[in-house]
């Protein structure tokens, strides 16, 4: 695991892998979401890792830039390895990345 660059979880491949927002009930029935997950094929090879493209990651990149996403539904960030990690349930945001925001590290 990468150690933060300044106060933001690393956007990296590594983390993106142990992201799980790609099962999420929010994510689940957007579009926007299909056709880049579809685009952006393997998180460890695809040429598109840019966080206008990975459907998650949020807590590194801040909101999801698809917008047919339902915030309204449960977050699942807690069962996630890089949020145990990163002891985010102490953080200011515990949850919903994608529609709050990154997380901000002490
Ligand atoms: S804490 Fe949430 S947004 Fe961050 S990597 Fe895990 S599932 Fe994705
Ligand atoms: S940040 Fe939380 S609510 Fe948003 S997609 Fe990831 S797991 Fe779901």
């Amino acid at each position: 695991m990468n150690q933060p660059t300044g106060n933001n979880i690393p956007f990296s491949r590594e983390n993106a892998k142990k992201c799980i927002c790609w099962k999420c009930p929010v994510q689940k029935d957007s579009q926007c979401i299909k056709s880049n997950e579809e685009k952006m094929g393997d998180v460890l090879t695809t040429r598109f890792f840019e966080p206008q493209i990975v459907p998650g990651l949020y807590c590194s990149s801040g909101t999801a830039s698809c917008q047919d996403i339902d915030t309204n539904r449960s977050c699942i960030c807690g069962s996630c390895d890089v949020y145990n990690y990163f002891q985010l349930s102490k953080n200011e945001i515990k949850d919903h990345y994608c529609k709050k925001g990154s997380a901000r590290l002490a």
